[in-house]
């Protein structure tokens, strides 16, 4: 199908394109690499009467460390993460993540921040970032304000964003020493979303005793889970065999899957507990 009539405007500043946003409110609406909104477009789910696309703007494409965060402006494409050389050795959850996005054209236009607005809970960045505990920068017009991930998330499709604000940035904390962490993620064929998917980041103590963990979960409910009880079940305890049994379970009891074309609500619970088990394993390793 083709997409209803908009306007076009690309703005050259953030504040220019908060101004836009302010003026048509709900109207309007943000394209950034147009992987998630165009074929919303198309199918006419989604009828901005203007858009604002952001791809012109300068500066927003920076990838990197400062003040204690990895800093992911709003330009940044899933290819760039897959690439990225920091990502590779220091962030192995956004490194296993970045690799089974789409596929390599999406992945090309495709901007992390893109994904989390969209809120799919299908979304791969959103369980990664929900484990790896990150922020959202979002500008508007009284200014910046940062929104943990759990907060931006709000419901399916649904975040905590005003329609007059724009995420700038994306902010993940950079993992203490000892810290390990995978995506595991099961789908029909390279580059489908998932059926299901489970990110994990741990942080060991000098004993070798976990001090933190996060667990994401994608495609499993109706907005990415964060599996606390399964979180819980780690901190404090050393990462054998026992507590990693213990916590898949756990995070499957946490999974609010439906059966669809992609599985049973059955099998995705049990796809969680086995990719929670094998992404634990490698993230102790
Ligand atoms: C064939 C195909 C397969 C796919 N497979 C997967 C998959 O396996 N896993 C997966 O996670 N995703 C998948 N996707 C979805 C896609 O990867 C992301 O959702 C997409 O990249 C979102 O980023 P974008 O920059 O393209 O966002 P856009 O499509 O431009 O925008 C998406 C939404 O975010 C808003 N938005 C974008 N940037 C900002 C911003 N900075 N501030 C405020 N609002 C903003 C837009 O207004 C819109 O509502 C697939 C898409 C396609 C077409």
């Amino acid at each position: 199908m083709i997409p209803a009539a908009f306007e076009y405007v690309a703005p050259r500043s953030v504040a220019e394109a908060v101004a836009l946003l302010r003026q048509h409110s709900y109207d309007a609406k943000v394209i950034a690499g147009g992987q998630s909104l165009i074929p919303m477009m198309r199918f006419r789910m989604a009828q901005p009467r203007v858009l604002v696309d952001i791809g012109r703007i300068p500066g927003l494409d920076y990838l990197r460390e400062e003040d204690g965060f990895l800093r992911i402006g709003a330009l940044v494409r899933h290819a760039t993460m897959e690439h990225s050389p920091l990502i590779q050795e220091r962030y192995p959850l956004l490194a296993a993540t970045a690799r089974v996005v789409a596929d390599p054209l999406v992945r090309n236009l495709g901007t992390v921040a893109g994904s989390l607005v969209h809120a799919d809970p299908a979304g791969d960045w959103a369980a990664a970032l929900m484990a790896a505990r990150a922020q959202v920068v979002a500008a508007g017009p009284d200014g910046e304000r940062v929104i943990g991930i759990d907060d931006f998330l709000v419901d399916t499709f649904t975040t905590a964003l005003e329609p007059d604000e724009l995420v700038v940035e994306v902010r993940v904390p950079i993992p203490g020493p000892r810290t390990g962490g995978d995506y595991q993620k099961i789908e029909r064929k390279v580059g489908d979303f998932a059926t299901a998917a489970v990110a994990v980041q741990v942080t060991l103590d000098e004993a070798g005793r976990c001090q933190q963990a996060g667990i994401g979960l994608c495609a499993v409910g109706p907005i990415t889970l964060r599996a606390t009880a399964a979180e819980e079940a780690l901190v404090g305890q050393p990462l054998d065999e026992a507590t990693i049994r213990k916590a898949a379970a756990l995070a499957a009891e946490a999974a609010q899957p439906t059966s669809d074309l992609r599985g049973s609500a059955e099998y995705k619970r049990d796809m969680v507990r086995v990719l929670t088990l094998r992404a634990l394993r490698n993230a102790a390793a």
